[in-house]
């Protein structure tokens, strides 16, 4: 009956791929399978020393990073991420969260669902609030679905209301960012010790600053813990 309705609302709302905008076909979901085919992945679930480990590593701490697609300039896979970010598509978020999911587990085989807690950079409150969502919470929310790992409650909070990073210029990001997050005293993954892994979720990595300033809010509390970047995009 599901399938029938929505094959119904297919016909009276045709589905477009979000990278090429063309007509979606049965079976297909969001991506269309040439977009699919063509999707600029960074395989950096399979290199363990890779670009965006290499751009966090020494200033985050962090012993494993992975994103999902190279954000290049003019490339229309960008798409994905401005409709997560400026267009409401939730579904978006989700959905590559889930394949962003499943890259994870593949490439860090000593993290256990029950040992690991995933946290979605934060927004500003007054942000949430006009766009109605956090998207990296949205994508959080499908890497949960696919790993089974659960989402720790705002452990971390944004206390200032910053500039969007894609609008400044490189020096200026850290400035921008710095100082930006403060530790929530009362969230429980400071005090349970059976958490040894954390993967921090955002959008896009561009500078690697707000990474930076988010996980070392996390490793003043529990220097212990190994932190985990995992992202939809990395801008080269
Ligand atoms: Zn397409």
């Amino acid at each position: 009956m599901i399938e029938y309705l929505s094959d119904f609302l297919d016909f009276l709302m045709p589905r477009k791929c979000a990278v090429c905008g063309r007509e979606l076909l049965y079976g297909e979901k969001i991506v269309c399978l040439r977009c699919n085919s063509d999707m600029p992945l960074t395989f950096f679930w399979s290199l363990r020393d890779n670009g965006m480990h290499e751009r966090l590593y020494g200033r985050t701490g962090i012993c494993h990073a992975v994103a999902l697609f190279f954000f290049r300039n003019g490339s229309d896979f960008n798409n994905l991420v401005y409709k997560i970010k400026y267009s409401g598509r939730c579904d978006i978020g989700t959905y590559l969260g889930k394949i962003l999911g499943k890259r994870l587990l593949e490439s860090c085989r000593d993290i256990t669902p029950d040992e690991c807690r995933l946290v979605p950079i934060p927004l500003h409150p007054l942000k949430r609030l006009k766009r109605g969502y956090n998207q990296s919470m949205v994508i959080t929310e499908g890497i949960r679905s696919a790993t089974g790992i659960r989402i720790a409650a705002n452990p971390v909070l944004r206390k200032r209301n910053t500039v969007s990073q894609t609008s400044i210029g490189i020096e200026e990001k850290w400035d921008n960012i710095s100082g930006a997050f403060i530790a929530r005293r009362s969230s429980g993954i400071w005090k349970d010790l059976s958490i040894k892994h954390i993967i921090v979720v955002d959008d896009v990595v561009t500078s690697g600053s707000t990474m930076e300033a988010c996980c070392s809010v996390i490793k003043s509390l529990r220097p212990d813990i190994k932190i985990h970047a995992a992202s939809i995009a990395f801008v080269e």
